[in-house]
C-alpha cells in the first residue's frame, strides 16, 4: 500500500483536469482525492504500488488537450486507508497563483451537438464543455469556479447540474456549462433600442445580413460589426458609417473549403485557421477573389477567420463570408457591454445581436500569419492571452509598453504575462482599458510589481502612467528602456536567446537616447544594454505627428535633403499633385526648424517613397503608405532591366555608420522621370533596403564578430522585405532571428521592457 501527494502546477484549472485525474484513479483502482487550490491541483492517491506508479506516469502522457503542466511535486505519505476517490471543493489559501486558460474555440463534440436536431443543445449559441468555450473573458477572479465568472447569475438546470457533477461527463465542472433552458440567450434589438420579438433570433439576424444590413454582434471578447462580405453596398455603407476608409476588414467564413474559394491556404495556414486559438489568419488572395474589393482595398492579403463560438458557427452557416470588424468608434477600444454598444454603435449598426452573458474583460481577435512555415503573430490577444511566455527572471515587474498597439506585461516566477491588445493609447477610453487591464492582471495572477519599466518617450501615456506610479510609491524601482532596445530584446526572448545580437530595429519612431526620434537602427544588444552601431541619416519630419499622417510631407523633406531647393525644378507628378503652396509651407517649416524634429525612421522613408510614387499621400490608418508600397511590388520578370536596386551610401562618421538616402531618392526620381512603373520602382526600393541591411550587418560583424541578427520593429511586418532580408543575411552566414509569438510591432515592446528590467535588477 502506497500513499502519495502530488502538487501539480500549470494550466490545470478549468480544463478538465480533475475529471481526468478522477478517471485515471478509477482505472488503476486508487482511492484518495483531488482538489483545486490557489496554486494548481492537489492530488492524494492511495493503493497498490504498481497502480500508483502507472497513475503518475499517465498524468503527463495522457494530459487533457487544453492543460499544460509546468511542475509536479510528489511526496510520500503514510497510508490512511481512503475508502474511495473524491473530488473535493476548492481550497482557499493566502498565496494565490494559478495559470488561466485563454478562450478556446468550440470543440468538435460541441459542434456536433450544435447541429444535431435531436440534441438538447441543437442551435444553442452558448454550448461549451471542459474542452472548449469562454475562459479568460468571463473570469472575474480566482480560483476559477462558476461564482467567480460572469456565469454566476445563471443557475444550472437539473440536466446541466447532472453533467456538471458527473466525473465521467465531458461537462464535469465545466464552469460555463449551460443550455437553452438555464443559460444565456440572444436578443435582437434595432438601432432605437427596440427589441425585435422573433422565435428564432438567429434566423432573423441571418435574414437581415442577407438583406445588406449591418449588425453589431456581441461575441466572446467584444462586439463585431458584421455585414455580408459579398454585398458591395453593405460593405461600402459600413466603411462610410465607421469612418474607416481603407483599413482592411477581416472576414469570417464557415470552413476551410470556403476560405479556399477566396485565398490560397497551405497546410500550415489550414492548421492555424482550425486551431483552438482561431486567430484571424492573413492569407494571399486568389487571382480571382469574389469578396468585394472594398473589404481589403489594394491588399494582396485577406484576414480570414473561422467561427470560434457556437454563435459564430450559427451566424456564418448560411452566409458565404461575413465582414467581422471590431465594434468600436474611431480609435476607441472594442465595445464589450450591451449598454455601451446600443449607444456608441447606433450610427453604424442597423441592428444589434445581443446576449446576456457578460464579458468581464474585452479581448480583440488575434491576427497571425504563417512565415517560413511558422506562426507569426501580428496581434496577440484572444485565444493566446493570458497564457504566459517563458521569462528568464523571477522578479515581479510591470512593463507599461509603448503608445501605439499597446500591450502591458506583468511578470513573476519565470512567467511573462503579456496582456491582450489594448490599442493606441491616444484617448481616455483606451487609457482606462489599459489601467483597468493592469489591475485585473495583478489580481488574477497575484502580482505586486516592485519594478516598473517604461519607454523613454516623455509624452507616451504609458510612460506618464509609470511615472505616476513611481511618484506615488517610493518603494518602487523605475527602469526606463529605450524603444528599439526593447524591440530587439522582445525578439531575443521570443527566440530564447540571451547572447549579444546585431539588432536591426526598423519602425515608425521611438525616442532615442540622444533625444531624437529613432527608427532605422542597428544596435548591438543583449538584455544588459546596447550600443548604436549604425542608423539612417536624420531627416526632418515637417509637422511631427502631421508628417506621419501626411506622408507627402516626408517626401518633400527627402527631396529637399537630396536636391536642395532645386528640387522644385524636377519634372515629376508628385510636385504638381501636391502643389507649390503646400510645398512652400513645408520648406519654410524645415528651414526655420518649426515643429520639425529629426528622425532616422525607416518607416518614414517608406512613407516618402510611397508618396513620391503617387501611391499614398495621406494615410487613413497607421502604416498605410508603407503597406501599400509593399502591395505594389511587382515581379522582376515583368521588366527588362539589368539592375533591380538603387545605389546607396553608408558613411563612417566617428565610428558610427550613417546610411545616406540621397542617392536612393535621386535614383527613384530618375526612374519616375522615365515612366518606370510604380511596381518596379517599389521592387527596386525594397531590394535596396535589403542590400543596406546586409551591408551594414557585414560591417558590424567585421567590427564585433557577432553573427546573430535579430530583425524587429513594425517595418518587418512587410513580409516581402522580411523574407528577402532573411534569405540574404543567411547567404552571408548570419543566423537570423525573427518574431513568432511576440509581435514585431509595438505590441511586443512591453515584453522587451520587462526582460531588460528583469536583467538589470537580477544582475544588480
Ligand atoms: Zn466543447
Ligand atoms: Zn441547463
Amino acid at each position: 500500500m502506497k500513499r502519495k501527494k502530488l502538487k501539480i502546477k500549470g494550466i490545470v484549472q478549468g480544463v478538465g483536469f480533475r475529471p481526468f485525474i478522477y478517471s485515471l484513479a478509477s482505472r488503476y483502482g486508487l482511492n484518495g482525492f483531488v482538489l483545486n487550490d490557489t496554486e494548481g491541483v492537489v492530488v492524494e492517491i492511495e493503493g497498490r504500488k504498481t497502480g500508483v506508479e502507472k497513475f503518475i506516469l499517465d498524468i503527463t502522457k495522457k494530459i487533457p488537450p487544453l492543460s499544460r503542466i509546468e511542475e509536479i511535486n510528489i511526496s510520500e505519505l503514510p497510508p490512511v486507508g481512503y475508502s474511495n476517490f473524491t473530488i473535493k471543493p476548492s481550497a482557499q489559501k493566502e498565496e494565490r497563483f494559478v495559470l488561466i486558460s485563454p478562450d478556446i474555440a468550440t470543440c468538435d463534440d460541441c459542434l456536433k451537438e450544435l447541429f444535431d436536431p435531436r440534441n438538447r443543445r441543437f442551435h444553442y449559441p452558448f454550448t461549451n464543455c471542459t474542452n472548449c468555450g469562454p475562459r479568460f473573458t468571463i473570469i472575474k477572479g480566482i480560483p476559477y469556479d462558476r461564482p467567480k465568472t460572469t456565469m454566476e447569475s445563471f443557475k444550472m438546470c437539473d440536466e446541466c447540474q447532472f453533467e456538471y457533477d458527473d466525473p465521467l461527463n465531458r461537462r464535469f465542472h465545466a464552469q460555463p456549462n449551460c443550455c437553452s433552458r438555464c443559460g444565456p440567450h440572444l436578443s435582437l434589438v434595432d438601432k432605437r433600442g427596440k427589441e425585435i420579438i422573433e422565435n428564432d433570433v438567429m434566423k432573423k439576424t441571418i435574414e437581415l445580413l442577407k438583406k445588406g444590413k449591418i449588425v453589431a454582434v456581441k461575441g466572446l471578447g467584444g462586439f463585431h460589426l458584421a455585414c455580408d462580405a459579398m454585398d458591395k453596398s453593405a460593405v461600402r455603407r459600413l466603411r462610410e458609417r465607421k469612418g474607416r476608409e481603407d483599413k482592411p476588414f477581416a472576414i469570417m467564413v464557415k470552413n476551410v473549403q470556403t476560405a479556399k474559394r477566396f485565398c490560397r491556404v497551405n497546410k500550415a495556414e489550414k492548421e492555424m485557421l482550425l486551431s483552438k486559438r482561431r486567430p484571424i489568419v492573413l492569407l494571399s488572395k486568389n487571382g480571382f477573389c469574389p469578396i468585394v474589393d472594398d473589404v481589403a482595398p489594394r491588399q494582396k492579403y485577406l484576414g480570414v477567420m473561422l467561427p470560434y463560438t457556437p454563435l459564430h458557427h450559427l451566424l456564418s452557416s448560411e452566409l458565404e463570408a461575413l465582414v467581422m470588424t471590431s465594434g468600436n468608434i474611431s480609435n476607441e477600444p472594442i465595445v464589450f457591454k450591451n449598454e455601451d454598444a446600443v449607444v456608441q454603435l447606433k450610427d453604424i449598426a442597423d441592428y444589434f445581436l445581443l446576449h446576456n452573458r457578460n464579458i468581464h474583460i474585452r479581448c480583440d481577435d488575434s491576427v497571425a500569419r504563417i512565415f517560413n512555415g511558422k506562426e507569426m503573430l501580428i496581434r496577440r490577444s484572444r485565444g493566446y492571452v493570458p497564457e504566459p511566455i517563458e521569462f528568464p527572471y523571477e522578479s515581479q515587474i510591470l512593463a507599461c509598453g509603448a503608445e501605439l498597439k499597446n500591450t502591458f506585461c506583468l511578470t513573476r516566477d519565470n512567467y511573462g504575462f503579456l496582456s491582450h491588445y489594448i490599442g493606441d493609447l491616444e484617448n481616455s477610453e483606451t487609457f482606462e482599458a489599459f489601467s483597468d487591464g493592469i489591475k485585473h492582471f495583478k489580481n488574477l495572477f497575484s502580482i505586486e510589481p516592485e519594478i516598473i519599466a517604461y519607454d523613454l518617450h516623455p509624452e507616451y501615456l504609458s510612460t506618464k502612467y509609470a511615472k505616476q506610479l513611481l511618484e506615488n510609491d517610493s518603494s518602487l524601482t523605475g527602469i526606463p528602456v529605450q524603444h528599439h532596445h526593447a524591440h530587439i530584446a522582445s525578439c531575443m526572448l521570443d527566440n530564447h536567446i540571451e547572447e549579444r545580437v546585431i539588432g536591426v530595429a526598423f519602425d515608425g519612431l521611438g525616442f532615442g537616447i540622444d533625444g531624437n526620434l529613432w527608427g532605422g537602427e542597428f544596435l548591438t544588444a543583449d538584455f544588459k544594454g546596447f550600443h548604436r552601431e549604425a542608423h539612417f541619416k536624420y531627416i526632418p519630419t515637417p509637422g511631427a505627428v502631421q508628417a506621419i499622417k501626411e506622408p507627402y510631407r516626408m517626401a518633400v523633406a527627402y527631396l529637399l535633403t537630396t536636391y536642395g531647393e532645386d528640387f522644385n525644378k524636377l519634372n515629376i507628378g508628385f510636385l504638381k499633385r501636391i502643389g507649390q503652396k503646400k510645398i512652400a509651407v513645408i520648406k519654410e517649416m524645415i528651414f526655420k526648424g518649426i515643429n520639425s524634429p529629426v528622425t532616422s525612421s525607416v518607416g518614414r522613408l517608406f512613407d516618402a517613397v510611397s508618396s513620391l510614387l503617387g501611391i499614398c499621400d495621406i494615410i487613413t490608418y497607421e502604416g498605410q503608405a508603407a503597406i501599400e508600397l509593399e502591395m505594389a511590388v511587382s515581379s522582376p520578370y515583368v521588366y527588362n532591366s539589368r539592375r533591380i536596386e538603387y545605389n546607396y551610401i553608408i558613411e563612417n562618421k566617428n565610428d558610427m555608420y550613417i546610411i545616406e538616402p540621397e542617392v536612393i531618392i535621386s535614383g527613384i526620381v530618375e526612374d519616375i522621370k522615365k515612366d518606370i512603373p510604380q511596381g518596379f520602382i517599389s521592387l527596386k526600393f525594397h531590394n535596396t533596403i535589403v542590400n543596406i541591411i546586409v551591408d551594414a550587418c557585414v560591417k558590424i560583424r567585421e567590427k564585433t564578430d557577432i553573427k546573430n541578427v535579430a530583425l524587429t520593429g513594425g517595418v518587418f511586418q512587410n513580409i516581402f522585405l522580411l523574407k528577402r532580408t532573411m534569405a540574404q543575411l543567411q547567404n552571408r552566414g548570419f543566423i537570423v532571428f525573427t518574431h513568432h509569438r511576440v509581435p514585431t510591432n509595438d505590441g511586443g515592446i512591453s515584453v522587451g521592457q520587462a526582460v531588460i528590467a528583469g536583467c538589470k535588477v537580477t544582475e544588480a
